[in-house]
């Protein structure tokens, strides 16, 4: 079995004196897709932040390969290999299509680019026609699929996507779910919160039920 990327252990989570997640634990391997799966108000989005930084754990850990994550400010967890695309999907509005992905772009220890533009283009060759469009009037489906490409340009360790098929039209929640798929084939490692089941049905390898701030479930999915 390959290595957790990341690991969640034992995690409480405040706002204010609301204790919103009781003891929450999962993890994620290399080459997974694990769906995080909850009803309005469950936690998914709290889990996330968390892991992210941006919603500091009162008790519990989280490891990135290893390492302790959990206590590190929310610049320093994005930069140590996590991608975030929250649920309010963040682009640059003003800029094209193309200049979003160059923004999002790191460079490789030998100054090549680790996600090459071509390569994003071949995983979401949706994107391509588009490039010199301006990001803020795409359609939604469209700029969800921006908001993804731009954190893969990354090249995250993991990928985590807060409700990738909210309020999209079907066709378009189809397009994320294939894009996502090619991820999976490719060997990204993925975390996907969702409260949509079929969304997630033959995409991911493994599902967390998250209820009322506790996990109630988690197992593999066979394919
Ligand atoms: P959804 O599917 O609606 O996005 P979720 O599973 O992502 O739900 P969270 O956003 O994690 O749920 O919210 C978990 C609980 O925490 C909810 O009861 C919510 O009202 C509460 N909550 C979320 N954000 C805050 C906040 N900033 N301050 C106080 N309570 C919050
Ligand atoms: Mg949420």
């Amino acid at each position: 079995m390959s290595a957790a990327i990341i690991e969640v252990a034992d995690l409480d989570v405040y706002y204010g004196t609301s204790q919103i997640l009781f003891g929450v634990g999962l993890s994620v391997r290399q080459g997974e897709t694990m769906a995080l799966l909850g009803r309005n108000g469950a936690g998914k989005s709290t889990t996330m932040k968390a892991i992210m930084g941006l919603a500091p754990p009162r008790r519990g850990r989280i490891r990135l390969r290893g390492t302790v994550i959990s206590g590190l400010k929310p610049h320093t967890i994005a930069r140590a290999g996590l991608g975030f695309v929250p649920e309010d999907r963040q682009i640059f509005p003003e800029h094209t299509v193309e200049d979003n992905l160059v923004i999002g772009k790191k460079r490789g220890p030998d100054g090549q680019d680790e996600w090459p533009i071509r390569r994003i283009y071949e995983v979401f060759p949706l994107l391509e026609p588009l490039r010199h469009r301006i990001a803020g009037r795409l359609s939604g489906g469209e700029q969800q699929m921006l908001a993804i490409a731009r954190t893969l340009m990354g090249n995250p360790a993991l990928l985590l996507l807060d409700e990738p098929s909210e309020g999209l039209a079907p066709i378009i929640v189809q397009r994320i779910g294939e894009l996502l798929r090619q991820l999976r084939s490719i060997g990204s490692t993925v975390l996907i919160a969702e409260q949509n089941m079929h969304f997630c049905l033959g995409l991911a390898s493994h599902a967390t039920v998250i209820d009322k701030g506790q996990i109630v479930y988690a197992a593999g999915i066979e394919d």
